[in-house]
């Protein structure tokens, strides 16, 4: 069912605490928490406790949760003492998403390149 906990999803397993994280804010319905693989000095991943494959199918299913979802990747930013970052949102391979959960990316610490590919 949409938004059930899928057995075989890794951010599934970081919420119920089956894989650990490095976890550095929590709402009622979301997760932050650090990248294992850091593109930048600071790359936080916030996530819906939900299961949904992405961004736009969590906004078009739970729209209050999607709003949540990027207003705590701004507090999460602001935790972090970061002004200035970059929130990406991957969708679907050929955009180099490969944990099928919706998920935020939030980039900074650093001078990020002007270009956005
Ligand atoms: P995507 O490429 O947009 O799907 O982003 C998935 C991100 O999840 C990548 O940046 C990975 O480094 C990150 N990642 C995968 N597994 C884990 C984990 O167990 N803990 C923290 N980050 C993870």
């Amino acid at each position: 069912m949409a938004g059930e906990p899928q057995a075989d999803c890794v951010f599934c397993k970081i919420v119920s605490g089956d894989i650990p994280a490095t976890v550095v804010r929590r709402s009622g319905r979301t997760l932050a928490f650090r990248d294992i693989n850091p593109q930048a000095p600071t790359h936080l991943l916030v996530i819906p406790h939900v299961h949904y494959a992405n961004a736009a199918e969590l906004a078009a299913a739970e729209p209050e949760i999607a709003a949540e979802l990027l207003a705590e990747a701004g507090e999460a930013a602001r935790g972090e003492g970061l002004e200035s970052y970059r929130l990406i949102f991957n969708t679907g391979a050929d955009s180099g998403q490969t944990v099928f959960h919706a998920h935020v990316h939030v980039l900074g610490g650093r001078k990020l390149t002007e270009g956005l590919v």
